[in-house]
This record gives structure tokens, C-alpha cells and sequence, in this order.
């Protein structure tokens, strides 16, 4: 039996958000002061050692570039939303599409707000010429009415007469294929050999997709930017997509607090209510209602710090366990693979 495993490019949601410089500093100042007083306890202590102490938190970032993942499942090629992650996912892609003169990608796209789309126009991929004998393809899924709808933003998001130095028609010449097809509720995604492929509507301000992805047994479920109306009932599709799932990626934006507007224990105006995004007592729900193998905490608010997004996955995992679930919960965080 063959693997699936899915990597990480882009695990934010809403718009990209690198930690900066001085947060950076921050993070290796509060570790070189701790490991300095660590030290001086204890002087025989190596940084190697102390650093295998700390919580990984404490020293990476979660990651800023929106949505994007990359599945390789019976040796097909899968992205799931093109945010500003896949330019990274590109340049990997690159020489292995030289060295094979080209390759397949199948794209499934969640839906077409900007955090899901915009980083289509830095994939380099779509920019090898098949004239070098690199034929690339691309062939993609999304939207009820591809060309009006996913199209139409892909297009407008590469105009070169306003926002974009190169055509979104120059790469129909460019690469070997580029093809866009409609999905709707409980669409099997037909054509990738031996992979079943099933969607579904999920709850969020624009059409937007979840898939699961089946393959030998083994079951991957991209499911983000849906809004729970009842924490304690799961969306119907939302629960039939997750079903006894090896891995979900699910929406969970916010905190309970951030999604009811609470400050300092206050109600606020400053609530999320039909923004279209989730926090962990629905994750919790769900993870557990369809008793799903590892649940991977995902679109992470570009407001939430990497001890935010640490506290999230406790908080998760501790409802998880409080509803008597099994599930595993993990944040996700760019670079990471998990694999089934
Ligand atoms: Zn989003
Ligand atoms: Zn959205």
C-alpha cells in the first residue's frame, strides 16, 4: 500500500502574515536570556540540549503565507488552494519538472477569496514555456461555474493592462494544459487514476468546497474557511466529508473569544459572527462526532502570535479529550508533512 502525505506551504488565512524582524529578535532574545540563566545553574548544559527542552513554539513560527497544501497520493500530484504558499511549492516543483519534461498537477480549490488565489501569479510551473519540451499541467477544480467564477477571479487577479505584469491567457500557451472544471455538492472528481475524490458545500460567506480524498483505504480531508452556526452541531457536510477520516484539515481561525468579540472578559462589538471561520470547541465537535484519526488546526488568524496558535492546539486536543474523543490535534505549520 502506498503512502499519502501532505505538506504545508501556507497555513495562514485572510492575508499573508510573516512574523517580521523584530518579532524574530523577540524570540532569539528570550531564548538567548533563558539559556543564560539555564546556563548558569547548570554549566555543563548545551545549547543542543537546551533547545530540545523548550517547546518548538519557543523557537520556529507557525509560518505566514496563506493557504496551501500539497498531497502526493498513488503518485499524483495535488494542491489544495493557491495561496501565497505555492510560490514556495513552485520553486520546488521546478526541477523536478525539468528533469521529467513536465509535469501533472491537480488543483482543488476551496473557493476564490483572495487568500486562497493570490499565489497563482508567482507559481513558476505555469511559467515554463512548453516550447523548452517542459510541458507542464495544470488542471483544477472549483465553483459551481468555473469559467464565471474561478476563472473570472484568476483572470482579474492577472490583468496586465492593471495588476499584473503577465496575462493570464499567455499561459494557455505556455503550458501544455490548463483546464478548469466545475464542482458541486457530492461532485466525484473523476480522471486521477485510482484516487476518489468527493465534495462538498461547506458554510462560509462565498461557495466554498471541501474534499475528501480517498486512496487505498486510506482517507485526506481539506475542509477550511466554514463557520460553525452551533458548536456542538456540526455542518451535515462538513461531519459526511470528515467521516472516520486519517487526517482533516479544518478551519480554526479563531478562539472562542476572538469569534464572540470577548476583550478582557468583555463582550465587544467586535465579534466574527458570518465571517465564515471556526475556533476549537466546533473543531473539537467535529473531530469528534466523526471520529477523525489526527485533526490539523488550519487558516490561522494573521492576528495569532505562535504561543496563540500553541494555546489553540491545547485547548483543542483538551476538548477533544473532555468529550471522551481519541483524536490527535496538531497546528499547522509551514513545512510540515504528515503522512498516511
Ligand atoms: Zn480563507
Ligand atoms: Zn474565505
Amino acid at each position: 500500500m502506498s503512502e499519502i502525505t501532505i505538506e504545508f506551504f501556507g497555513v495562514r488565512g485572510s492575508i499573508p502574515a510573516p512574523m517580521g524582524g523584530s518579532r524574530e529578535k523577540d524570540k532569539h532574545n528570550h531564548l538567548g536570556r533563558e539559556f543564560d540563566r539555564q546556563k548558569s545553574e547548570s554549566p555543563s548544559l548545551t545549547w543542543d540540549e537546551f533547545l530540545t527542552s523548550r517547546e518548538q513554539h519557543e523557537y520556529f513560527t507557525y509560518g505566514g503565507n496563506t493557504s496551501c497544501v500539497f498531497i502526493r497520493c498513488g503518485g499524483h500530484n495535488i494542491i489544495c488552494d493557491m495561496g501565497s504558499g505555492i510560490r514556495e511549492l513552485g520553486q520546488r516543483l521546478i526541477p523536478i519538472a525539468i528533469k521529467d519534461r513536465g509535469i501533472k498537477l491537480w488543483v482543488l480549490v476551496s473557493h476564490t477569496h483572495w487568500d486562497h488565489i493570490q499565489g497563482f501569479p508567482f507559481f513558476a510551473p505555469a511559467y515554463i514555456n512548453q516550447e523548452t519540451g517542459v510541458r507542464n499541467e495544470i488542471v483544477a477544480f472549483g465553483g459551481t461555474n468555473w469559467t464565471k467564477d474561478v476563472e473570472y477571479c484568476l483572470k482579474n487577479q492577472m490583468d496586465n493592462r492593471a495588476v499584473f505584469p503577465v496575462d493570464f491567457e499567455e499561459l494557455r500557451t505556455t503550458l501544455a494544459k490548463l483546464e478548469g472544471n466545475s464542482v458541486h455538492n457530492m461532485k466525484s472528481i473523476d480522471g486521477i487514476e485510482g484516487i476518489k475524490i468527493r465534495t462538498l458545500k461547506l458554510d462560509h460567506p462565498q461557495e466554498t468546497y471541501g474534499y475528501r480524498i480517498e486512496h487505498e483505504g486510506k482517507t485526506i480531508v481539506y475542509a477550511t474557511d466554514n463557520e460553525p452556526r452551533d458548536p456542538r452541531r456540526p455542518h451535515p457536510n462538513l461531519l459526511a466529508l470528515s467521516k472516520k477520516a486519517d487526517i482533516l484539515v479544518i478551519d480554526c481561525q479563531y478562539t472562542y473569544e476572538m469569534y464572540h468579540g470577548i476583550i478582557n472578559g468583555q463582550i465587544t462589538d467586535f465579534t466574527k459572527y458570518g465571517w465564515g471561520h471556526s475556533y476549537p470547541e466546533a473543531v473539537a465537535q467535529t473531530a469528534h462526532d466523526a471520529e477523525v484519526k489526527t485533526v490539523v488546526l488550519f487558516h490561522h488568524d494573521p492576528t495569532s502570535s505562535d504561543e496563540a496558535i500553541k494555546k489553540m492546539e491545547e485547548t483543542t486536543q483538551r476538548l477533544i479529550k473532555d468529550l471522551g474523543g481519541k483524536s490527535k490535534v496538531v497546528a499547522a505549520s509551514e513545512g510540515m508533512t504528515l503522512s498516511v
